[in-house]
């Protein structure tokens, strides 16, 4: 659900392109709500990640490693990154960037320091941003238009969800 914006990306549509993940996980929502105080008695002080985003970007490298053997993209040189919130397209937890030509792509993942969830929840949320990124950059050889983004945002959530779930059996 990103914006395409800069220099010559109609020119390079088809080899270049930049993606994004909206906040619609469960596990943000959740903590979003709880934020808010709409889930009331939560334990508060005890609940928000102490890892560090150095610590944090080991776990999300492991993983990129592993899906993208998973998902058959081992020929992408792929550099993951931790970013803070105002560096990613707004209401976003992640996105990433790709030039087929070159098959580079980068991989920003929300900053530790812009989560509010427990460690094993974070974690768990930026695999599901890893993922999700690696699917649009599966679906990276596709036509794209505006008119397509929403859907293909809606099917990158189903197939990343599925995938994660059979991972996790
Ligand atoms: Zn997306």
């Amino acid at each position: 659900m990103a914006v395409i914006a800069g220099k010559g990306i109609a020119a390079s549509f088809r080899t270049m392109g930049i993606a994004a993940i909206l906040i619609s996980s469960t596990l943000f929502l959740n903590a979003a709500e709880q934020t808010t105080g709409l889930v009331p008695h939560t334990v508060s002080g005890n609940s928000k990640s102490e890892l560090s985003d150095s610590q944090a970007l080991k776990h999300v490298n492991d993983k990129l490693q592993l899906w993208q053997k998973r998902m058959n993209l081992v020929d992408w040189s792929i550099q993951a990154r931790l970013v803070r919130r105002n560096a990613l397209v707004p209401k976003t937890l992640g996105g990433i960037h790709w030039d087929r030509d070159t098959m580079t792509a980068t991989l920003d993942v929300l900053s530790t320091s812009d989560y509010n969830l427990p460690t094993r929840e974070m974690l768990d949320d930026m695999e599901f941003t890893v993922v999700h990124e690696l699917v649009h950059l599966s679906l990276s050889s596709l036509p794209r238009s505006e008119a397509s983004r929403s859907a293909e945002e809606r099917v990158v959530n189903e197939i990343a969800g599925a995938l994660l779930r059979l991972s996790k059996n």
